[in-house]
C-alpha cells in the first residue's frame, strides 16, 4: 500500500501555487504517517483566487450549459479511473474506513454525472400574459462568483455537491475545503483540470477558516457564499454575509433521532440504529445520535443493539476488516468524551463503549437519558447514541422534536399509518422510514429545518440550481 504524501497546492486561475507557510496532517490512524502538506492561504491569495473566478466568469456563463455539462461529465470520469486512489486517500486523511471512502468517491462521481445532465434541463419556464401579444418567459442566470466553504467530514463529496451545481449553472467558484483534509480536495481539483475546465472557474485556496474562510466570506466580490459545518461559524458568516448582502446557503449540524415503534423488528431496529450510529465513526450530520423506544421494549431493543454493535471491528481504516475507523482529531476525540463524561454525570448509564485509546473511541450507547439532557440535545460528531424511552406515542414524538435541530429522522415500523403520521409531524427536511438516517439519493433535495439550517435553499437534487442562479423575467411584445 502506497504511503505518498499529497503536496497540497492552491488552484487559482489555472495555476498551482504553493506558500511557505504549511499545515501537515498526519494519518489520524497511525499517527507518524504524514498524509498531506498544504500551503495556509492568507487574505492575499483569496483575493487572487476570487479576481479569478471573476475573470474567468462571463466566459463561462456563456458556455452552452451542455457544454459545461460535459465538463462535469469528464471530471466524474477523471475521478472514476482515480477511485481506488481517491479513496485510499480519504481512508488514511479523513479516517473513515476504506469501503465507506469508495462510497463516497463513487457518490461524488454520481453526483457531477447528475449535474452533467442538467446542463440539458430547462433552466426558467413560459408564462401565459394578461397581454394577448406578448411572449412572457423567465430564465436562470448564474449568480457570478460564488465561495464554497466545506468541513472535513466528506472531503471529496461535499465539494462535488457544491460545486456541481453552481458550475453547471454558469457560475465560477472559489473553493476553502477543511484545512485537515488538503488532499483530498487537491486531487478532485485535478480531475475538475483533466477533464479541461478552463482556467479560473474552478479555484483553491488552502487554509484555515478564521483566515482564508473568513476573508471568502467578507470578500465584497464573492457574490454568495454556500457554507456545510458547524451551527456556530455557520451563524457568523449568516451575519457577515447579510451585512454585504451577498446569498447565503447554510447547512449545519443534526441531533437525528430514530423512533423504534411496538411493532418494529428488533433486528432491524438495532441494524438501522448501529450502522446510523456508528458508520462514519458518528461524524456525520445525518447519523443516528438517539433512539426512542417505548416503554417495555427497551431492553430487548438494547440486547439486540449491543449485540449487533459486537460486530464493529475497529481498526485502520485501510484493513478490509475494519468497520469502524478513528475519530478525525485528538481534539475531536476529547471533545466526544466530554460528551460522554457529560451525560454521565447528569444521570445516564453506559450500556456499552465508551472507551477512547489512541485516536479511537469503541461505540458508546447510553441509557437512561432524559430529553432534557445535554446529550439528548446537542450535537456529539462521535460515535455516541442516546436512548431514551416514551410511555406514549405523543412523548415519542415531544422527544423526536425536542432539539433546535432538524436535519435527518427515521422511523422503524411496518405499520404504514404510524410512518405517514410520523413523516406529517417530524421537524427534520430528510424522513426515512425502516432506513437509515444516514445516506441520500444524489436527484433528491437535501437539507434542514431550523438550527440545522437557514432554511432559504435545498442542496443536492434539482433544487440545488436556485441557490446558484437569479430569476429573470422577460417580455416580449408582439
Ligand atoms: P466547521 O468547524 O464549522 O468548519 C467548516 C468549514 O468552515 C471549514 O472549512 C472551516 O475551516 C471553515 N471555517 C471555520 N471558521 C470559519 C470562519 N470564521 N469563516 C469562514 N469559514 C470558517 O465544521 P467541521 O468541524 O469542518 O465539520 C463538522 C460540522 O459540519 C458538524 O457540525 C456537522 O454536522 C456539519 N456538517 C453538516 C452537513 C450538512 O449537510 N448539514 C454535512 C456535513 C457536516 P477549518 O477547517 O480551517 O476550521
Ligand atoms: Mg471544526
Amino acid at each position: 500500500m502506497t504511503a505518498a504524501c499529497v503536496e497540497a497546492r492552491h488552484l487559482i486561475g489555472g495555476r498551482w501555487i504553493g506558500a511557505e507557510r504549511t499545515a501537515r496532517r498526519w494519518n489520524p490512524a497511525r499517527g507518524d504517517e504524514l498524509v498531506s502538506v498544504a500551503p495556509v492561504g492568507d487574505r492575499n491569495i483569496v483575493d487572487e483566487a476570487v479576481a479569478a473566478a471573476r475573470a474567468s466568469a462571463p466566459a463561462w456563463a456563456s458556455m452552452t450549459g451542455e457544454a459545461r455539462g460535459a465538463v462535469l461529465a469528464r471530471t466524474a470520469g477523471a475521478l472514476r479511473a482515480r477511485a481506488s486512489e481517491a479513496a485510499t486517500l480519504i481512508a488514511r486523511e479523513e479516517g473513515k474506513t476504506l469501503a465507506e471512502a469508495s462510497g463516497e468517491v463513487g457518490r461524488a462521481a454520481a453526483m457531477l454525472e447528475f449535474y452533467a445532465s442538467l446542463g440539458r434541463q430547462p433552466l426558467g419556464s413560459t408564462l401565459p400574459s394578461a397581454d394577448g401579444s406578448m411572449h412572457l418567459y423567465t430564465t436562470r442566470e448564474p449568480v457570478g462568483v460564488v465561495g464554497l466553504v466545506t468541513p472535513w467530514n466528506f472531503p471529496i463529496a461535499i465539494p462535488v455537491w457544491k460545486a456541481a451545481p453552481a458550475l453547471v449553472a454558469g457560475n465560477t467558484v472559489v473553493v476553502k475545503p477543511a484545512s485537515i483534509v488538503p488532499g483530498s480536495m487537491h486531487l478532485l481539483a485535478e480531475c475538475f483540470e483533466e477533464a479541461g475546465l478552463p482556467a479560473g472557474v474552478l479555484n483553491v485556496v488552502h487554509g484555515s477558516g478564521g483566515e482564508a474562510g473568513q476573508a471568502l466570506v467578507e470578500h465584497p466580490e464573492v457574490d454568495a457564499i454556500s457554507f456545510t459545518g458547524s451551527g456556530a461559524v455557520g451563524r457568523r458568516i449568516n451575519i457577515t454575509a447579510a451585512e454585504r448582502m451577498a446569498r447565503v446557503q447554510l447547512e449545519l449540524g443534526g441531533k437525528n433521532g430514530m423512533l423504534v415503534m411496538p411493532d418494529a423488528d428488533m433486528e432491524l431496529a438495532a441494524d438501522l440504529c448501529a450502522r446510523g450510529a456508528f458508520g462514519l465513526t458518528g461524524q456525520a450530520c445525518t447519523a443516528t445520535s438517539r433512539v426512542v423506544v417505548m416503554e417495555g421494549d427497551e431492553q430487548r431493543f438494547l440486547d439486540a443493539l449491543v449485540a449487533r454493535t459486537m460486530q464493529i471491528r475497529i481498526g485502520d481504516p485501510l484493513d478490509p476488516d475494519t468497520t469502524m475507523g478513528p475519530v478525525v482529531t485528538e481534539q475531536q476525540l476529547r471533545t466526544d468524551v466530554s460528551w460522554i463524561e457529560r451525560a454521565l454525570a447528569d444521570g445516564a448509564e453506559l450500556v456499552s463503549g465508551g472507551v477512547a485509546s489512541g485516536s479511537f473511541l469503541t461505540p458508546t450507547i447510553l441509557r437512561r437519558v432524559e430529553p432534557e439532557h445535554a446529550i439528548a440535545r446537542e450535537e456529539v460528531f462521535g460515535p455516541v447514541l442516546a436512548v431514551m424511552v416514551a410511555r406514549s406515542p405523543e412523548e415519542a414524538m415531544r422527544i423526536m422534536n425536542g432539539t433546535e435541530y432538524g436535519l435527518s429522522a427515521g422511523i422503524v415500523t411496518s405499520d404504514l399509518a404510524a410512518a405517514m403520521e410520523f413523516s406529517r409531524t417530524i421537524d427534520a427536511g430528510v424522513i426515512k422510514v425502516n432506513r437509515l438516517t444516514t445516506g441520500t439519493d444524489v436527484n433528491a433535495p437535501f437539507g434542514g429545518m431550523r438550527a440545522s439550517s437557514n432554511g432559504l435553499f435545498r442542496e443536492q437534487g434539482f433544487s440545488a440550481t436556485d441557490f446558484f442562479t437569479r430569476v429573470k423575467t422577460t417580455y416580449v411584445g408582439f
